[in-house]
């Protein structure tokens, strides 16, 4: 049991540290004050993925896609969506691959949409081809480490 979780902030990518049991109350960044979670997927950059990824101590589901693939677009709102299912105990984020290949390449991308879960740093699963968004959130729950 951990009493306590790092959760890095959507907005500024700081590192917020909140009490486990708080996690589900709406809680603001100490830096920004910009609300820790909104229901929305985080946009993941080469300045802040590593934070996300390695850092935070929430999985992270990140939507590896592309502007001009036509199943990521589909794909999109779906995943919007189950960002408002999965958090808190989740974390969602895109990763545009065009912008940012060197970390596509890290993960061996070879077809989007891909979905890859990660915790702390570690690869625990993925998937690739569109999703719906109830499939997306019961695929992130049955191998989501905290349930
Ligand atoms: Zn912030």
């Amino acid at each position: 049991m951990t009493d306590s979780l790092l959760i890095p902030c959507p907005h500024c990518a700081a590192l917020n540290r909140i009490p486990a049991t708080r996690l589900h109350d709406h809680g603001n960044c100490g830096r920004c004050k910009k609300a820790l979670f909104e229901g929305l997927p985080v946009e993941l950059t080469a300045a802040n993925f590593e934070t996300h990824a390695l850092r935070g101590d929430l999985p992270l589901l990140v939507d590896f896609w592309a502007p001009w693939c036509g199943p990521c677009r589909t794909m999109a709102p779906a995943f919007s969506a189950a960002a408002g299912t999965l958090e808190p105990l989740l974390r969602l984020g895109k990763l545009n691959t065009e912008a940012f290949g060197e970390i596509a390449a890290q993960f061996a991308i070879r077809s989007i949409p891909t979905l890859v879960l990660i915790h702390r740093g570690r690869e625990i699963a993925r998937q690739s081809g569109a999703m719906g968004s109830a499939d997306i959130v019961r695929w992130a729950q049955a191998h989501s480490p905290s349930k």
